[in-house]
């Protein structure tokens, strides 16, 4: 099995659309999934990140409703689920469709017209393995609307929208990264987001011109708890910053931190002040042009700060790290929310095979489902494609 890139899905999604309805499409957007290189369970403590957008997208064909309501259809899923754009609030659409007709309500909200519309989705973005599938179709229903508006609506406040439809409309409580990522990504480039005021600044990732790769390694472990573990380590970090007397951990000092009673919410409080530190230190060394291998041993360590302090890895994941690191690999650590998911692995370009069959023959070892590998190429934000 591979999560190859359907470089047709632009094409699929506008003729999919132009078979059904027998006109073409008012326009084709597309938003990526994205992994994110450091900087884990930061962006809710004002802390930094620093994902980058991958060749993975979802792509939305879009025109005016042949009908008095908005239907959506995904290549996905099953059946088309309708609704009305101009009206719908939270709590009228559950499932899939939420993620679209959320992103409506939310730009609405922010005070932009939203007519109903015919919406045809496509995405080779891997569904619940942490690359952030639900953010890209967001981001691309966002994009859509302003296109379809006709209204110049910035990278910023179209992810705000996307982030408003995951949290408010679906209820999913998560931070911002994943939109901005999806709207501010570009070829070759990391996404350094300040997650206190939401600043962006760009910072090359030329892997090709070092010999490296950076391997994604979806790991397709069982996801467990995912969601209650997640609320539990909002809460710890908010005690700590509470024990510390800061608006944030962000703000925090690791030797403070130290001091804290309580052990665990020392340990949690002591991954996100030191991976706030890492990720500068990436940002930094990548700024001046250094080598990338420079930077594997700040991935080895954030993977030991989530494992041991923040304790969100599962074995699966370990097992990923380990052989990878094994087979060659110059850093290698967990990304995103934890409890499964993905592994990335920093590997020079002649040795991505050798790691993929280490991680392979690890898992076949304990007779687990295979993982799935691929390159992991910092790729464009969203944008219309046709
Ligand atoms: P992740 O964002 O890590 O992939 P989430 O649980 O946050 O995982 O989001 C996955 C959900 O997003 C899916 O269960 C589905 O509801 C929705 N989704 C993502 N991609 C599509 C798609 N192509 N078509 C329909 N729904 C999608
Ligand atoms: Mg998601």
């Amino acid at each position: 099995m591979t999560h190859g890139t359907r470089h047709d899905t632009g094409i699929r999604a506008g003729t999919a659309f132009a078979a059904r309805h027998d006109r073409s499409p008012a326009g084709v957007w597309f938003a990526p999934g994205r992994v994110n290189l450091i900087g884990e369970h930061t962006d809710y403590n004002d802390g930094f990140v620093l994902p980058f957008a991958l060749p993975q997208r979802a792509v939305l064909a879009a025109g005016p409703a042949a009908g008095r309501r908005s239907t959506v259809r995904s290549t996905q899923e099953a059946e088309p689920v309708t609704f009305s754009a101009a009206t719908v609030v939270p709590g009228e659409v559950p499932g899939w469709a939420g993620y679209v007709a959320g992103t409506c309500w939310a730009f609405r909200e922010a005070g932009y017209p939203v007519p109903e519309l015919d919406l045809e989705l496509d995405s080779d973005v891997p569904v619940g393995a942490g690359l952030s599938s639900s953010a890209a179709v967001e981001s691309a229903v966002g994009v859509a609307l302003a296109g379809l508006a006709g209204v110049e609506v910035g990278p910023t406040e179209l992810a705000r929208i996307a982030r408003r439809a995951e949290n408010e409309f679906v209820g999913a409580p998560t931070g911002g990264m994943d939109q901005m990522a999806a709207m501010h990504g570009r070829a070759g480039r990391l996404v350094f987001l300040d997650t206190r005021d939401d600043t962006v600044e760009l910072v090359p990732f030329d892997l090709p011109a070092h010999d490296l790769e950076l391997l994604v390694i979806d790991s397709r472990a069982p996801h467990a708890h995912a969601g209650g573990e997640y609320g539990q380590r909002r809460r710890d970090c908010e005690e700590a910053a509470a024990a510390l007397g800061v608006p944030a951990l962000r703000d925090a000092l690791l030797d403070d931190v130290e001091r804290l009673a309580d052990d665990r919410v020392r340990r949690r409080a002591r991954h996100v002040v030191t991976e706030n530190d890492r990720v500068r230190e990436v940002v930094r060394l990548l700024g001046v042009g250094t080598d990338p291998r420079e930077i594997g041993p700040l991935l080895d360590a954030s993977h030991t700060s989530m494992r041991d302090d923040f304790e969100i890895t599962v074995p699966h994941i370990d097992v990923a790290v380990e052989a990878a690191r094994a087979a060659g690999a110059y850093g290698a650590r967990m990304t995103g929310g934890g409890f499964g998911g993905c592994v990335i692995a920093l590997c020079g370009a002649r040795d991505v095979a050798a790691v993929t069959e280490a991680v392979e023959a690890a898992y076949a070892g304990r007779g687990w489902t295979a993982p799935v590998a691929f390159p992991g190429t910092p790729s464009a934000g969203a944008a219309r494609l046709g």
